[in-house]
């Protein structure tokens, strides 16, 4: 067997996938700009979408001006002001001194500033004024993921007062844009939207908290049936399937400098007479007996599973040389003066053992059949002892 340690291993350090300096750079900025928190970013993510939002309506409000139902004057008031505002939420976000809110998403404060502005930018586009009531329900769609539903509730109450108060103003000094008649029908339309929306978050808080608790049954359930196929139902030992993992692992370990092991296979002797002669469920408990019995004198680093029937397999971690078996040996003592399981005080169990040393880059099977053959010795030399292959 050729000894070079790691020669069925694959390569340890298989070379990065090659970046492109164009995704770099890319990378690089938006950490620089949205942080490499991950909750910090979703934070700012959501603002620089609102700015985009923002952007966009302060674009549209300079076509009114364009085209004459706006004043430029008025229209670059609000730019600075929203600048202001997301500058400084921006600032605030990115400096780390919104995580000394009880919110630190900020997302009232946001939602408030928004609807101040809007009302403003009402007052302010005469003619037109009317299309901006719709900026006012976006603005609380972006609250409504973003809020709890009392928050939400807040921010309704806000904007219904707010534009109350703009629409009251602007009917007194402005009435050839904003006739007493059409205000009344946009503050109606207003508060019926902002009521709307303070309803369907509760609707959608709702939905979270059940997908949520079903994600969390979810997980443990899986857990658990993870844990199922794992386990023998019997004995609660390790499985066949995860011994056979946890043999693999460590061969893989191995072969990347870790420690050698040896595998056994320990086979009860005569079982088949102790189902004869008390039966089958005697058997069962003989076998949770060794397998409790086998977990207590073992060393808390070998590793014990049910192999199928009356067999069981061991992962032992290097010892000594000449000194695999001792472990073994020790179980063999406590057993031969231990009764067989609780209903069966006068009778003991017996077992053969056969011990194979995992060899450098053999495939795991190698091991274990060299491991069965040494047991298969064991119960030709009159059984009720270990041989090592
Ligand atoms: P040897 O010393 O050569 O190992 O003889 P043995 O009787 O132990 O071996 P044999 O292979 O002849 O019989 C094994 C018996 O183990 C037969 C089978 O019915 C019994 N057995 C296998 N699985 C279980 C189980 O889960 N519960 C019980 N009670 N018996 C089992
Ligand atoms: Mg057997
Ligand atoms: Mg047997």
């Amino acid at each position: 067997m050729p000894t070079s340690v790691g020669a069925s291993a694959p390569p340890e350090s298989s070379p990065e996938p090659r970046h492109d300096d164009d995704h770099d750079w890319f990378t690089r900025l938006g950490n620089a700009v949205l942080t490499t928190d991950s909750r910090q970013r979703r934070t700012l993510g959501l603002l620089l979408l609102a700015a985009l939002v923002t952007a966009t309506v302060v674009a549209l409000l300079v076509y009114a001006t364009a085209i004459g139902v706006a004043q430029a004057r008025h229209i670059g008031w609000l730019a600075g002001f929203f600048g202001i505002f997301m500058v400084g939420f921006y600032a605030t976000i990115r400096s780390g001194l919104n995580r000394r809110f009880s919110d630190p998403t900020l997302a009232l404060p946001q939602v408030m500033s928004a609807q101040s502005l809007i009302a403003t930018g009402y007052a302010m586009t005469g003619p037109v004024h009317g299309a901006t009531v719709i900026m006012l329900s976006l603005v609380m769609v972006f609250g409504m993921f973003s809020l709890r539903p009392a928050a939400l509730r807040v921010a309704s109450l806000y904007t219904v007062a707010v534009m109350g108060a703009v629409m009251y103003w602007c009917v007194r000094h402005q009435p050839e844009h904003y006739p007493a008649r059409l205000e009344l029908f946009n503050f109606a339309l207003t508060a019926v939207v902002m009521i709307a929306i303070s309803q369907l978050s509760g609707q959608l808080m709702d939905m979270r908290t059940r997908v949520k608790t079903q994600k969390i049954a979810l997980e443990q359930a899986l857990t658990h049936i993870k844990e199922m196929a794992a386990r023998d139902e019997l004995t609660g030992l390790p499985n066949r399937r995860r011994m056979m993992n946890l043999l693999q692992e460590h061969a893989t370990r191995h072969a990347r400098g870790g420690p050698r092991f040896y595998v056994c296979i320990i086979d009860l002797d005569h079982f088949k007479s102790i189902n004869d002669s008390f039966g089958h469920a005697a058997g069962d408990a003989v076998l949770r007996a060794f397998a409790s019995q086998a977990q207590q004198v073992l060393r808390n680093t070998d590793m014990i599973g049910r192999w199928g029937g009356e067999e069981f397999l061991l992962l032992l971690p290097e010892t000594p040389p000449g000194e695999p078996t001792l472990g073994v040996a020790r179980l063999r003592d406590t057993l031969a003066v231990m009764p067989a399981s609780p209903s069966l005080p006068d009778l003991r169990v017996r077992f053969s053992a056969g011990f194979a040393r995992y060899e450098d880059g053999e495939p795991i099977d190698q091991a274990i059949e060299r491991a069965d053959r040494a047991l298969y010795a064991a119960k030709s030399a009159g059984r009720n002892r270990s041989v090592v292959l």
